[in-house]
């Protein structure tokens, strides 16, 4: 068995969607980033490639690479999870923290759930999703950005 730990902030800014766990969430600002910025998703990715060794997002999925602009983040977390299966690992369990002052998550943890469960071909069961603000400090606390961590086990 071996674990992984995955660590994401995306800024948020007007203009841009807000994708979280693959859903867009109205809200009046969205994440900057190369691809759709789902900072939850990257978390995830970055996560199981620790289990297994494979370095990180950056270095398989790199936001120089005009291929992966706008992307769905959960495409690149589908070709994650391949990489980790080809290693000859399965994935036990998936949990995550969202740091964000706001939009409030609660309401679309099941979606987001699913939505990361097919990505990585598990049952919804083995995902969890967790949310908190930091109480108005910080970046995230300001609103200037939002969070993620995730830990996972691979077997
Ligand atoms: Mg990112």
């Amino acid at each position: 068995m071996r674990t992984g730990i995955g660590y994401d902030v995306h800024r948020l800014v007007t203009g841009r969607k807000l994708i979280l766990g693959g859903i867009e969430i109205p809200f009046e600002k969205g994440l900057l980033g190369h691809s759709d910025a789902d900072v939850l998703v990257h978390a995830v990715c970055d996560a199981l490639l620790g289990s297994v060794g494979l370095g990180d997002i950056g270095l398989h999925f790199p936001d120089t690479d005009p291929k992966y602009q706008d992307i769905s983040s959960l495409t690149l977390l589908a070709q994650t999870n391949a990489m980790v299966r080809k290693k000859g690992f399965v994935i036990c369990n998936i949990d995550t923290i969202v740091f964000a002052e706001a939009p409030k998550i609660g309401p679309y943890r099941e979606s987001m759930q699913k939505n990361l469960a097919r990505a990585v071909e598990v049952n919804p069961r083995c995902i969890n999703i967790k949310a908190t603000t930091t109480e108005g400090l910080g970046i995230i606390g300001q609103g200037e950005g939002i969070g993620a961590m995730s830990v996972v086990l691979v077997e």
